[in-house]
């Protein structure tokens, strides 16, 4: 019998999501409510202009906006026609099933706040608790604020555009697009009362933050459209008040098939909130993917100060300092504070625990492209002692459900390296996993310049692998 080929690990979100976070998040910032204080009301009615550490956000959102600017809808219809046009459809008539994940960016700026007293929140304040909400009062001086943050976004847009090598053909050099969707936004904001609600009403009492909830929304819509071929995560960041509310709603109805977990946001595996997570994971039978190379999108704290929260070996909750094991460089930049909370190492206390023995675990990207590339000594270069796809290949040997995706991969001849490095290790056959990181690597120019056929190229760069990495393996991780 035919299986369909799986893409475990992908995106469909957009720029515009990104925008709305970033929107919410400085607007927080600016009035002393971030990540969320006890009495939200509570608003300062000084201008503030943005506060320089989120230039490193803003960079981020900007960098979407080049890449698809569409719904959650057409980019997995992208996906499903660039999948037939490629090398890895042939003689294969059925459509790609795939798993988008969703992408929680909220806490991006938190650097441990969410402990502090007076803002520190378990419980949700008694009335109900919606994504921000503008006042009439508070309208003329949001609107010049989101407007600042406008140029912001297009000012480094332009200025990526104007490394020429960087930019890829097709892009909207005008910028006439861009602008627009960054002014729906804006009045999206504005618009607070037309804001629909979503779910009931156990969930008004999750802090839903305006990017978050659409995304939530478009992903659900996406999955009642097309129920057999599409398998989404619920992205879960323990600092999220409620989430796990939102979560078990959105696993009973069959919405979701997993969880994704992005600790270089700043979390640990150990963070205690996430301990009732990996139940429902459990109880649900459904797995986790976390995020476990060291780049991607993660904290944007470079000062030492970052404080965060683990389970102890006796269960209870810890304060702890954000403290990278030797050789680390806190103070140089935030990749540091990604490779703390990313270490695939980080992940044995949860692997040892009995209780979590049956739980499915995918550390996505095999340890990154870089780590890959040192590890098979593709030229020449030479694997740290540290090497994160050695662990991540002792860990999968030693834990039945492990697993590893290979997502984002796009140097070399990686058909080739992985089949040799199964034959070395005989046991990765199974828990290996084909995945795209679609829209992400249309970031990536390496594949082309052309967007519509970067996908393709994608697909086609992974021919010659063997179908368990293409379907078995992600259809006995989904559970399926
Ligand atoms: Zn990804």
């Amino acid at each position: 019998m035919k299986k369909n080929f799986v893409d475990i690990h992908c995106h469909y979100f957009n720029g515009k999501f990104a925008f709305r976070e970033l929107l919410e998040i400085s607007w927080r910032k600016v009035n002393g409510n971030y990540p969320y204080n006890r009495d939200e009301k509570k608003m300062r009615f000084e201008f503030i202009s943005l506060p320089s550490e989120l230039k490193a956000i803003t960079e981020y959102v900007a960098s979407f906006f080049s890449t698809l600017g569409a719904s959650a809808e057409a980019n997995y219809q992208h996906e499903q026609n660039a999948f037939k046009q490629s090398k890895l459809n042939k003689n294969h008539s059925l459509p790609l099933i795939t798993s988008p994940l969703m992408m929680d960016i909220y806490f991006v700026a938190d650097k441990g706040d969410y402990l502090d007293k007076t803002k520190g929140i378990n419980e949700l304040p008694d009335h109900q608790y919606t994504p921000i909400e503008i006042a009439q009062d508070e309208q003329e001086m949001f609107s010049s604020f989101a407007k600042e943050l406008k140029k912001e976004v297009l000012s480094v847009i332009r200025e990526k555009q104007s490394y020429s090598k960087m930019q890829p053909e097709g892009i909207d050099t005008g910028l006439h697009d861009t602008e627009q969707a960054l002014d729906d936004v804006i009045m999206e904001f504005e618009q607070t009362a037309k804001e629909e609600r979503i779910g009931s009403n156990e969930n008004e009492r999750v802090q839903l933050t305006r990017g978050f909830r659409k995304q939530l929304k478009e992903i659900n819509e996406l999955k009642s459209k097309h129920p057999e071929t599409l398998f989404p995560f619920f992205a879960v960041d323990p600092r999220r008040v409620g989430v796990a509310h939102l979560l078990e709603e959105n696993l009973k109805n069959g919405a979701f098939a997993g969880v994704k977990l992005y600790p270089p946001q700043g979390y640990l595996p150990t963070h205690p909130d996430l301990y009732p997570i990996y139940d429902l994971c459990l109880k649900y039978n459904v797995p986790i993917t976390a995020h476990c190379s060291p780049g991607g999108f993660h904290t944007i704290h470079k000062e030492k100060e970052m404080k965060t929260e683990r389970l102890d070996k006796h269960g209870h909750r810890k304060t702890i300092e954000v403290i990278p094991a030797q050789g680390y460089n806190l103070s140089k930049c935030a990749h540091e504070k990604c490779i703390y909370f990313a270490d695939p190492d980080n992940w044995i206390q949860i692997l040892e625990d009995k209780r979590y023995k049956n739980l499915r675990i995918n550390l996505a990207h095999f340890g990154g492209e870089e780590q890959f590339a040192k590890y098979i000594g593709r030229d020449k270069q030479k694997a740290e002692k540290e090497n994160w796809t050695a662990k991540i290949i002792k860990l999968i040997k030693k834990y039945d459900n492990l697993y590893t995706d290979l997502s984002f991969h796009i140097d070399g001849d990686v058909a080739e390296d992985i089949n040799n490095l199964m034959l070395q290790h005989s046991f990765l056959k199974d828990r290996l996993m084909f995945g795209t990181d679609f829209i992400m690597i249309l970031l990536n120019y390496k594949l082309t310049r052309e967007k519509d056929k970067a996908l393709i190229d994608y697909f086609n760069h992974f021919e010659g692998l063997s179908e368990p990495l293409f379907s078995t393996n992600a259809l006995r991780f989904l559970g399926k």
